[in-house]
């Protein structure tokens, strides 16, 4: 076992290099803290996930130079969705910024910026037990099948919505499951068999489906994207689908068979939808919970370990903003400028932000209920969101 001197006490620890632990580990370097990153994957995930960054955590990326001399550009949307309504938001200065970039592309940026910071990022070392006594935190790791053992004065917890640090500290994780299921996958459609016509894709024999939104059907809905309006290196006829439907008796799987895909849009579809291959599919249930405690002493959580929200768009942005919070507050503590207390402003001032996206995030999964409640929601607040100062204070909330 390799077993760390006093002397190589590290400042901080932390597990899990997505979103979350990326950033945090070069806001820390940056302030000139000692940080080691383990994630228990050998290779960064090139899975598709999330599509961008919206609000002001896309301000916090720009501000670091992280997206200098990458081509990626800042938009400020005229039309924003929520849900299954459309935030109006007028012509010039809309109150929302967004980022669109591939999850694996910002993952890249955040530990290419960390390294050159000075943080160490160690893959391929699982984290499977930790101790703290009163000041620090004995941290044990598997890697290449033999344990490792090091020591911090923090424990950062980024380790994502199943979170081991979570779970090893008791912290429970309530909230709700959707009882519907979504099938997500990327899929290639030759070109006669799908026309962008306007602002629509043309299915002939199907019919015209909006893109980026859910399009309703009597058995649940289908929602559609040309994958290069988001990356423009991705081929021309590659789409982006997902249906959303009752969940029955399915289990969701990273591993979505053609055959269920399939039936699964055929079922929302009413026909057959006509891709030559299908990849990346897999099945997700919404589930929108929140973490009792963002705290236990040394050991702190951040990202998808402390909230998970129930619609898209919404988890990445909160991650790097209590990345953000949480290594502003650490490097202050640390330099001893503050006391340890300073850590519960990280967790009241994070936890209300998180309660607020939870709330604007479960209402638009109301919003997209098939039955009458749903419908009603849909009426009354569509005609208030028509009111555009209505839709930029919606937005204001997004934005964070
Ligand atoms: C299909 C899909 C689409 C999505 N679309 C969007 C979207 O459009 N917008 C959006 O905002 N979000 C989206 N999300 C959610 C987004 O991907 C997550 O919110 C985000 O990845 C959370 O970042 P994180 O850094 O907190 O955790 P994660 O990205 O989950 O990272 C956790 C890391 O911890 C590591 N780890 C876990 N346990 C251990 C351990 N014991 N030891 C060491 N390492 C460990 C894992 O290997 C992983 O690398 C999507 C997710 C999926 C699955």
């Amino acid at each position: 076992m390799s077993t760390q001197t006093a002397a190589s006490v590290l400042d901080v620890l932390v597990v899990g290099a997505g979103p979350t632990g990326l950033m945090l580990a070069g806001d820390l370097a940056a302030a000139g803290v000692r940080v080691v990153v383990l994630d228990r994957a050998d290779e960064p995930v090139r899975t598709p996930k999330g599509n961008g960054v919206v609000g002001r955590a896309v301000l916090e990326l720009r501000r670091r130079g992280l997206l200098r001399g990458t081509g990626l550009r800042v938009l400020r949307p005229p039309r924003f969705r929520f849900g299954p309504l459309t935030l109006a938001l007028g012509l010039l200065h809309g109150p929302l910024h967004v980022l669109p970039v591939p999850q694996h592309r910002l993952e890249s940026l955040l530990a290419q910026r960390a390294a050159r910071l000075g943080a160490t990022l160690r893959r391929g070392h699982e984290v499977t037990g930790f101790e703290q006594d009163d000041d620090g935190v004995t941290v044990r790791a598997t890697a290449d099948g033999s344990p490792v053992e090091l020591r911090a004065r923090y424990l950062v917890g980024c380790d994502g919505a199943r979170s081991f640090v979570r779970k090893s500290l008791g912290i429970g994780f309530p909230g709700v499951t959707s009882p519907d299921i979504s099938r997500l996958a990327r899929v290639t459609i030759p070109a006669g068999a799908a026309a962008r016509v306007g602002d629509h894709i043309e299915l002939p024999g199907i019919g015209r489906l909006v893109p980026f939104r859910p399009n309703r059907t009597a058995h649940g809905s289908i929602t559609i994207a040309p994958a290069d309006a988001l990356d423009r290196s991705a081929p021309h006829d590659l789409y982006i689908v997902s249906t959303h439907e009752p969940r029955g008796d399915s289990d969701p799987t990273d591993e979505l068979g053609d055959e269920e895909l399939r039936a699964s849009l055929r079922r929302v579809l009413g026909a057959e939808l006509p891709y030559t291959t299908a990849f990346a599919a897999r099945s997700v249930v919404a589930n929108s919970r929140h973490a009792e405690r963002y705290r236990e002493g040394r050991v702190l959580l951040a990202g998808d370990a402390a909230h998970i929200f129930s619609a898209g768009g919404s988890a990445i942005n909160a991650g790097l903003l209590d990345a953000v919070a949480l290594g502003r507050t650490l490097a202050t503590v640390l330099r001893g400028a503050a006391g340890q207390t300073a850590l519960d402003d990280y967790e009241s001032q994070r936890r209300a932000a998180a309660r607020r996206t939870l709330a604007l995030t479960r209402l638009q999964v109301a919003l997209e209920a098939g039955d009458e409640t749903g419908e009603a929601l849909r009426e009354v607040l569509g005609e208030l969101l028509r009111n555009r100062a209505t839709a930029r204070r919606i937005a204001t909330l997004i934005e964070g």
